[in-house]
């Protein structure tokens, strides 16, 4: 191991360390099985750390741990204030070691340094601060009951989180899931994925180092079938979030109703932005590329159907796919980097082989098409920015999540078949619309049968707006207020006067 870009000394420090265990009961620990994997930098495919692989029986040890401390510890009984002032104290840690944070996220995932140090730290850092806002805000009721009694509500933690995450926004990820769990006084397992553990491992030090109690959060890198599997199953965890893919969310759908553990899910999506006739067409082109090609692609609300309107169909294509053409691909660590490497070797030979069925299916490849090999990049998991058209919604590339940056550029009549076909998906994530008219943009916006709709604008966030998914894009709504709902739940105290 040893790396061949320049990164902050404490980066060097942490990837070249023997190994990076995991975080139980407060400990770093190796695997009960002695068992490591390794991790890589998807740039150059190169080694890039070595981690403990979890199983079951350390799932185990984690889930009794966070049980022990959700019954007996501090963490759930401490005065709010001071459960607050941990959370800030992590959100400024987070802050304060942002530049190694975003350097060691793009080198496990591939992103490019602008996109970590823009978006995912300082928007994980904010997840963190928000929620501590909410820790001595999260309120029961008084009800108005029959006056020989006192009725009155607790808003109560749910109890031990089993987590698991994705590779796409690593530590972001980590903080949609962790934030709101802490905030309300549960204790969690958290499960990174095996292609991106490493900001989560930070993470957990940091964690300690706001004063975050052992055994509070307890983080164990696996795969998923094991580590994943065993959380999912496991007696002392009440509550399981996930996000990833919908197929897994399925297995766990299955697999908790022998146990009816509180389940939230998010999956994925292959969401329309749809472009009028009467958009302003420079800020359309820029948002179907935001949509699309934000984080390479990777991105469970990327807007991978780019349906147009007849008339402008041909110069927007072209616009969007010369715009394409020229983004610069390369190192994430690169200066000028816009689209990095996709996250492995099997996301590479996945979103490859939609190319080929998509040519297959008789669609045109207008710029991109295929794996991004020049000199430097041979050795990585690039795929040039690919803008297919000629593609019709019935298409497998226009109704299976590719997770990549490709776009599907497919024409539509009027308003009501851009419904049609914008709803012509198992999905329901996200959409866009794009257009001057204001009252045909709030009758698309209802139209659509997905959980966020974006008017003129594209892939916009905030901690505060919920996010999750109609149809199969999963159930629950991670974000804002919506999250205190996933991990509390209502106790209703009866007392005679
Ligand atoms: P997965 O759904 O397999 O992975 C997401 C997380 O779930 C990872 O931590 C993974 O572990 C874990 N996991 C996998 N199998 C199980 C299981 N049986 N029980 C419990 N946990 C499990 O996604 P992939 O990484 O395989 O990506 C495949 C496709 O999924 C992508 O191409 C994309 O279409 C979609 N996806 C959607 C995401 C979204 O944000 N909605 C995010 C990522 C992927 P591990 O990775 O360690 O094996």
């Amino acid at each position: 191991m040893g790396l061949a870009v320049r990164v902050e000394p404490s980066v060097e420090k942490f990837v070249t360390a023997p190994l990076r265990k995991m975080l139980i009961d407060g400990k770093w620990i190796e695997a009960a099985s002695g068992k490591t994997f390794e991790t890589v930098d998807p740039a150059t495919g190169k080694v890039l750390a070595r981690v403990a692989e979890g199983d079951a029986e350390d799932v185990d040890r984690a889930a009794r741990a966070a049980r022990r401390a959700f019954d007996s510890g501090p963490w759930p009984r401490m005065a709010p204030a001071a459960r607050q002032k941990i959370l800030l104290k992590l959100a400024d840690l987070i802050e304060a070691h942002g530049l190694e944070l975003a350097q060691l996220e793009t080198l496990d995932n591939g992103k490019s340094l602008g996109e970590s140090q823009a978006v995912d730290i300082p928007a994980a850092a904010e997840t963190f601060r928000y929620y501590a806002g909410w820790v001595n805000k999260v309120t029961g009721e008084t009800n108005p009951t029959d006056p020989a009694f006192f009725n009155f509500t607790l808003r109560e933690p749910v109890g031990v989180c089993g987590q698991i995450i994705p590779w796409n926004f690593p530590l972001l990820m980590a903080a949609w899931k962790l934030a709101p769990a802490l905030a309300c006084g549960n204790t969690c397992v958290l499960k990174p994925a095996e292609q991106t553990p490493l900001t989560a491992l930070r993470l957990g030090e940091l964690l300690q180092e706001a004063g975050v109690p052992d055994g509070v959060v307890n983080i164990v890198p696996g795969f998923g079938p094991t580590t994943g599997g065993a959380i999912v199953k496991h007696p002392l965890i009440d509550k399981v979030a996930f996000t990833g893919s919908t197929e897994v969310g399925k297995e766990i759908h299955r697999e908790t109703a022998h146990t009816l553990k509180r389940v939230s899910l998010e999956l994925g999506g292959k969401s329309p932005n749809i472009v009028f006739a009467d958009a302003d067409v420079t800020e359309a082109v820029k948002g179907a590329l935001v949509g699309v090609f934000f984080n390479q692609g990777e991105v469970c609300c990327a807007g991978t159907r780019l349906f147009v309107e007849e008339k402008l169909h041909d110069e927007f294509a072209d616009a969007v796919s010369k715009a394409a053409s020229t983004m610069k691909q390369g190192h994430g660590l690169e200066a000028g980097t816009q689209v990095g490497p996709l996250v492995s070797q099997e996301q590479l030979e996945r979103v490859t082989g939609y190319l080929e069925i998509g040519k297959k299916e008789g669609a045109k490849v207008l710029t991109g098409g295929e794996r991004h090999t020049a000199p430097g990049l041979e050795g990585g998991y690039f795929v040039k920015p690919t803008v297919f058209t000629g593609v019709r919604n019935d298409m497998r590339i226009a109704q299976e999540e590719i997770f990549g940056p490709v776009v599907s550029v497919i024409p539509f009549k009027n308003e009501d078949d851009a419904v049609l076909q914008g709803n012509d998906t198992f999905y329901g994530l996200a959409a866009g619309v794009w257009t001057r008219d204001v009252s045909k943009a709030h009758r698309v916006a209802r139209a659509i049968r997905a959980g966020t709709v974006w008017v003129n604008c594209y892939n916009v966030f905030d901690v505060m707006a919920p996010f999750g998914g109609y149809k199969q894009s999963g159930y629950g709504r991670e974000l804002g207020r919506y999250a205190l709902d996933l991990y509390t739940q209502v106790k209703s105290v009866w007392m005679r006067i």
